[in-house]
């Protein structure tokens, strides 16, 4: 997958948890399995499919919550 967010086939493009991609930032290609990066990578494939040609290089982060804990990463 480019990072355009282009699968490989014409017409195909990849989101969310299946989908690895080059991360600029971190320096290596790489899926992440978590809610911010599929709404955020969903949102950028959808305006490529539209007719935008812009890289993916959003830095996503993780939340999880137990209990009354929270907690938040940047970039994974
Ligand atoms: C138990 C659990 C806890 C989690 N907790 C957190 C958390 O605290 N924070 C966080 O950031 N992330 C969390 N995640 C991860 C987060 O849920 C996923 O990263 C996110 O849902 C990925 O979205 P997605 O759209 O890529 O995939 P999904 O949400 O898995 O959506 C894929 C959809 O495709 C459908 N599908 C599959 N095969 C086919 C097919 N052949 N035809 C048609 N439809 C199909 C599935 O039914 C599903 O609805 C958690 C995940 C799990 C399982």
């Amino acid at each position: 997958m480019d990072d355009r967010l282009r699968a490989g086939y014409p017409h195909i493009y990849a989101a969310g948890d299946v989908a690895s991609v080059f991360k600029p930032l971190l320096g290596k290609r790489m899926r992440s399995e978590h809610e911010d990066n599929a709404n955020a990578m969903g949102r950028h494939a959808g305006r490529n499919m539209a007719g935008d040609d812009a890289p993916f290089d959003y830095l996503p982060f993780f939340y999880s919550d137990l209990f009354d804990l929270g907690y938040e990463r940047l970039g994974s």
